[in-house]
């Protein structure tokens, strides 16, 4: 029995009482997204194997190590994914979206999933927000992504985030400071780990992503790529620098950011916490300008970011920044007898069409424990219905919170009507001009 009522290591249930931070932050994502002319993309969350094989890079730890990659009945390999990037990019290119135009821009809100070891603020389904531009080669678009990311952590008042900033240039630049790193790690090989000595020779960028102490520690004195990149890629991180500070957004260059994922040129950034711990990264993304064609379609300039939806909540509880609390019951309406209970469900439909919350009793509770119940859930106005309420068709309408008791009509339009005329703080006259026995 126990395994069915215990959840897989390193996932999370979001339980309905804290479920309103989880949207909180994503209405905040998605107004932002939509404010930067973004909209939403849904993919599966099964893709091709190859795909992530092929987008993510077969020499990053996401896809030696922590892929969940299964043979379906049918004989084919699946992957979950692991980010959002890959099945935004083969969407696109399946369903000709660019024949509209470009840019493209979307965003998503999605669970990812790697298998990892499980810690603070690193679970094996987690969920991201991220954003996807096609077809913008220039730097504005860098910037516009960059300070879309930053707007979000604006909003939601998130304070000590540092945005750190680096260049890891393109096709025709990278050689070179690969040749260098090539030769560097190649005087230290005796100490390198094993994952890192396979990587020396096919990508010797992805050892400075190395998570183990001893290859982080011999990656923070190799070459610096920011020494190696082309005029261009050059101009190209001014134009991006200058973007920054024009719209007051200040940033750290940290030429040791690579990004774990394979697909990145050009520009990378992180936006780095050191208030949740080792698990510090909130948001990572950057330039991807070879990543559509290394998926078949033409040379397509592309760039995002991925935001840890885990991490960012996790900030925010150590910032102690106040989420809203979810709106409350508006209306309990309580039956007594069997025509005044179906009386009150109508006048509880009726309310909930004009927008209102309302509630009843589904359980079977007594009158007290209803008013009890009707307390705990914090209604503002409670009404009973009986036998004298059917027949003179009106009740008494309580304000929970002051006690005040008035008589009102049983209609649920007057509800809907006086209740918008309470939050609007004119609700005496409203009763007065329907001339309502107190
Ligand atoms: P890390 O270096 O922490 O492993 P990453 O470089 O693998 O991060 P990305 O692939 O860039 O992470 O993913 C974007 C964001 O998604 C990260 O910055 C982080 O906020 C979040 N993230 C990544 N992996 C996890 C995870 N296992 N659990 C929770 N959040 C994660
Ligand atoms: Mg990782």
């Amino acid at each position: 029995m126990k395994l069915i009522t215990n959840g897989i290591k390193g996932t999370e249930d979001i339980l309905p009482g804290e479920s309103y931070r989880w949207q909180f932050v994503e209405d905040i994502m998605r107004k932002q997204a939509q404010s930067y002319g973004f909209r939403e993309i849904r993919t599966p969350v099964f893709e091709h194997t190859e795909l992530f094989q092929r987008s993510v890079g077969d020499t990053t730890d996401v896809v030696q190590k922590e892929m969940y990659t299964f043979t379906t009945k049918g004989g084919e390999s699946v992957t979950l994914r692991p980010e959002g990037t890959a099945g935004a990019a083969r969407a696109m290119l399946e369903h000709g979206v660019y024949n509209d135009g470009y840019p493209i821009k979307a965003y998503y809100l999605t669970s990812c999933y790697r298998y990892e070891k499980p810690q603070k603020g690193r679970q094996r389904e987690f969920h991201q927000f991220g954003m996807e531009v096609y077809g913008a080669p220039s730097y504005f678009a860098d910037a516009e992504v960059i300070c879309a990311a930053h707007s979000i952590f604006d909003r939601l008042g998130v304070r000590n985030l540092d945005l750190e900033l680096n260049s890891i240039g393109c096709s025709k630049c990278r050689p070179k400071y690969h040749q260098a790193l090539k030769e560097y790690f190649e005087s230290q090989k005796d100490q390198l780990c094993e994952t890192c000595l396979s990587r020396l020779d096919r990508n010797p960028m992805r050892i400075l992503d190395c998570k183990s102490p001893v290859c982080s520690e011999i990656a923070s004195h190799a070459p610096t790529v920011l020494d190696y990149i082309c005029e261009d890629c050059q101009t190209h991180f001014e134009g991006v620098k200058s973007c920054l500070e024009a719209a007051g957004i200040r940033f750290k260059i940290n030429p040791t950011i690579v990004r774990g994922l394979d697909y990145y040129t050009r520009t990378v950034f992180e936006f780095v916490s050191h208030d949740i711990g080792a698990q510090g990264t909130v948001c990572g993304g950057g330039r991807y300008d070879g990543l559509i064609e290394e998926l078949g379609g033409q040379p397509t300039p592309s760039l995002g970011f991925g935001m840890g939806i885990e991490r960012l909540l996790l900030l925010l509880d150590s910032q102690k920044i106040e989420i809203p609390q979810p709106p409350v019951c508006d209306l309990y309406v309580i039956g007594m007898g069997e025509q005044a209970k179906r009386k009150a469900f109508q006048i509880i439909e009726g309310v909930r069409n004009s927008s209102l919350i309302a509630e009843g009793d589904i359980v079977g509770r007594s009158m007290k424990a209803q008013m009890k119940y009707a307390d705990k859930i914090k209604a503002k106005f409670s009404m009973v219905i009986g036998d004298n309420e059917l027949q003179s068709n009106q009740a008494k309408l309580r304000n929970m919170e002051n006690g005040d008791e008035r008589m009102v009509p049983l209609d649920d339009g007057f509800f809907s009507e006086f209740y918008q005329a309470y939050v609007d703080n004119d609700h005496s006259e409203l009763l007065d001009q329907l001339d309502l026995m107190k």
